[in-house]
């Protein structure tokens, strides 16, 4: 399966077969990774991918899986594994 191509930004419609939108807030939102698509920086398949359209990010409570982060010039996409 294909890695999320981040090296000339990242565009969620170039993926949206596989992968499904769980939640929108604001300028992030929260998608299921349904082809097993794998992470731009770790090489491994990830389950969930937020999208954040921001230069920053703060969590309420830290995601419990394995994160790996990454920025493209727009965006912050945060895999979790
Ligand atoms: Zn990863």
């Amino acid at each position: 399966m294909p890695t999320l191509a981040v090296e000339d930004g990242f565009s969620v419609h170039d993926y949206r077969a596989g992968l499904k939108l769980l939640e929108q807030d604001g300028s992030t939102m929260t998608l299921e990774n349904r082809e097993g698509y794998t992470c731009p920086v770790s090489g491994d398949v990830f389950d969930r991918l937020l999208v954040a359209e921001d230069q920053a990010l703060s969590f309420s409570s830290p995601p419990p899986e394995p994160i790996c982060v990454r920025s493209t010039p727009e965006k912050i996409l945060v895999l979790a594994h």
